[in-house]
C-alpha cells in the first residue's frame, strides 16, 4: 500500500514513520511516500495532509496543483487523514480569506482557538473507537466551529469536537506524529484500506 504524506510544508517524516509503523503492527507492506509535487497523489491508497500553516499550504496545493487531485481522490472515497492546519485545509469554510479550503469535510473550523494561554499543550483525550486515551499534543491549535449532522465528532476538549470523521475524511486538532503513538493513522489510514465489509 502507499500512503502519500503531502508534503508542501510540515511533518513529513514524522507521518510517514507512523503509517509504516501501523502497517508493520499490521503485518501490511505500508510505504510512505513525501507528495511535492502533482502527479504523485493518483498513485496512492491514501493520504495524509500535516500540520504547519495553513495559509501557506493551502496556497502551495493550489499552485502547484495538488488540491484537485487530493479532491478527486476523496471523490472516490480514499481516506485522508488531515490534522492541524490539515483539518483547517480541508475543512468548507476557515472564517479567514486567506486560506483557500478544499472543502472536504463539512465544518467550520476556527484557527489557533486556544488562546495564547494554551498555545501549545498535550491532553489525554478519549477518542471514539481507541480503547486507551490518546496522548495529544496540539500546538496553535484549531477547534470545529460547526459540523453538519453527516461529521462525526470522535473527540472534544471543553466541548469542542478536535477529531471528526465524515465518509474517507478523519481530521484532528493535534499532532499524532509528534508522539510515538500510532493509533490514529491505523484508524484514519489502514482500517478504511483493510476493511472487506
Ligand atoms: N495555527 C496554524 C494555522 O492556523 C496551525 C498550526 C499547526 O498546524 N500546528 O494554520
Amino acid at each position: 500500500m502507499r500512503v502519500g504524506v503531502v508534503g508542501v510544508q510540515g511533518d513529513v517524516a514524522e507521518h510517514v514513520a507512523a503509517v509504516e509503523r501501523a502497517g508493520d503492527r499490521r503485518g501490511l507492506n505500508v510505504e510512505g511516500v513525501a507528495v511535492r509535487n502533482a502527479g504523485v497523489v493518483p498513485d496512492c491508497d491514501a493520504l495524509t495532509l500535516p500540520g504547519g500553516e495553513s495559509t501557506t499550504i493551502s496556497r502551495l496545493l493550489h499552485r502547484r496543483d495538488i488540491a484537485p487531485e487530493i479532491v478527486d481522490h476523496t471523490a472516490a472515497g480514499k481516506p485522508l487523514f488531515a490534522t492541524c492546519a490539515g483539518l483547517i485545509v480541508v475543512s468548507r469554510d476557515a472564517r479567514d480569506n486567506r486560506v483557500e479550503t478544499l472543502n472536504l469535510m463539512d465544518v467550520t473550523v476556527d484557527r489557533n482557538a486556544f488562546g495564547r494561554q494554551r498555545d501549545s499543550f498535550e491532553a489525554h483525550l478519549d477518542v471514539t473507537g481507541l480503547d486507551e486515551p490518546f496522548p495529544a499534543v496540539f500546538i496553535r491549535a484549531p477547534t470545529v466551529a460547526e459540523a453538519d449532522s453527516d461529521v462525526e465528532s470522535l473527540a472534544t476538549i471543553d466541548g469542542r469536537p478536535v477529531a471528526v470523521r465524515e465518509g474517507p475524511v478523519v481530521g484532528t486538532a493535534f499532532h499524532p506524529e509528534l508522539t510515538d503513538d500510532f493509533r490514529l493513522h491505523d484508524l484514519a489510514l489502514l482500517d478504511p484500506l483493510t476493511d472487506d465489509s
